[in-house]
Order: C-alpha cells, then structure tokens, then sequence
C-alpha cells in the first residue's frame, strides 16, 4: 500500500509528523457571531502545538447547502480557507479540529444542519486517506464555490491534490452553474 496512504489509516500512525506539512482548513459558519466564531477558531488553529497558522482569506457570504441542494431560507454562511504549517498528523488534527468545533458551542444534531462552527480538513499535502473517519482530500471540495474561491485567495497557485488546480476547479464549476 501507499505510505502516504497508510499514514492516515493504520491507528498506530505517527502522532507527530517529521517535516511540516501545509493542511488547508475549510471553517464556515451560519449561527451567532459568525465572523467572531470564525476569528477564535483560527486563534485557535494558531495555538494547536507544533501548527501556526500561515495565512486566512477574507470570509465569503454563501447560500446554506443541505442534503436537499442549496436553501436560501436558511440562515447564510460565513466561508473562510486558513492554511495550517503543522506537525501534527492528520488524524491527530482533525480530533483537535472537532475539540475547536465542539468548544465553539457546535452540535451535531443534523447532518448537513446549521452549525456555529464547522472546520473540515481539505487536504494535507498531497496525503491520500479513506478511512472511516477521515477522507483527504476532502470529497466535496472540488465541488464547493464556498472552500475553492477562498483558497484561491490565498493561493493564486493552490492545486487540490488529485483533482487540479484550485484557478480551474473553480471556473469549471462557475461555467456548470451558468450553463
Ligand atoms: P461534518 O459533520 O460535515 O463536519 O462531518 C464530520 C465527519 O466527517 C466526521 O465524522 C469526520 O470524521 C468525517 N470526515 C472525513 N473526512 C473528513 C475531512 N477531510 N474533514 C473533516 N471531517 C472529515
């Protein structure tokens, strides 16, 4: 197998990685103070040990996405793409990622609901993984405006690992919504 790919499944991996690794984090928001819930999340992405926090887009407004497609009735969220230098592995920070989540008031009641916080891994490195709990890069980001129009902010040259070049990505989807 992969090493890569065995690094993310075997749960005896490595809890700390030996070279930083750049981990591109999606948060979003659509209940209470959102860009505050937005700004303590990424302090706290920032004090994660061995991670610092190399940079965050301007947050974006978008429509709700639920399992049912996209809900303009419901409250609207706040989008932003934080990139993370860390040591951690990516296991071991996405269980931070969901302590963040849980301590910002998020409840997960509702899959797809509302939610004060919502951080989700998008890719680490070019690290593959198709665990039960954790699939990098994450499935859905090539198709969500919300996570790739923020990361290209950051990154003229971002490319989702797999999939391409975020600039691409981004106005094929634009070009299937106005088709
Ligand atoms: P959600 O409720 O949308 O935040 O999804 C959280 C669930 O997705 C958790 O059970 C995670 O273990 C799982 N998951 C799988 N891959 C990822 C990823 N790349 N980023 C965040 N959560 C993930």
């Amino acid at each position: 197998m992969n090493r890569r790919l065995a690094q993310g499944m075997t749960a005896d991996a490595p809890r700390v990685a030996r070279r930083p690794a750049d981990a591109v984090i999606a948060l979003g928001s659509n209940l209470g103070n959102r860009e505050h819930l937005i700004a303590l999340a990424l302090i706290d992405l920032d004090r994660l040990p061995m991670s610092r926090v190399a940079g965050a887009a301007e947050p974006i407004e978008s429509v709700a996405v639920t399992l049912s497609g996209p809900d303009a009735d419901a409250p609207r969220y706040l989008n932003t793409v934080a990139r993370l230098t860390t040591r951690l592995a990516p296991t071991v920070l996405l269980g931070y990622m969901q302590a963040i989540e849980a301590r910002h008031g998020r409840e997960r009641t509702e899959r797809w609901g509302d939610r004060t916080l919502d951080l989700d891994l998008i890719a680490y490195g070019d690290v593959r993984s198709d665990t039960a709990t954790l699939t990098l890069p994450h499935p859905r980001a090539r198709q969500r405006t919300f996570v790739l129009e923020p990361w290209l902010a950051l990154d003229r040259d971002a490319v989702l690992p797999g999939a391409g070049r975020v600039d691409e990505l981004l106005a094929r989807l634009r070009a299937e919504g106005e088709a």
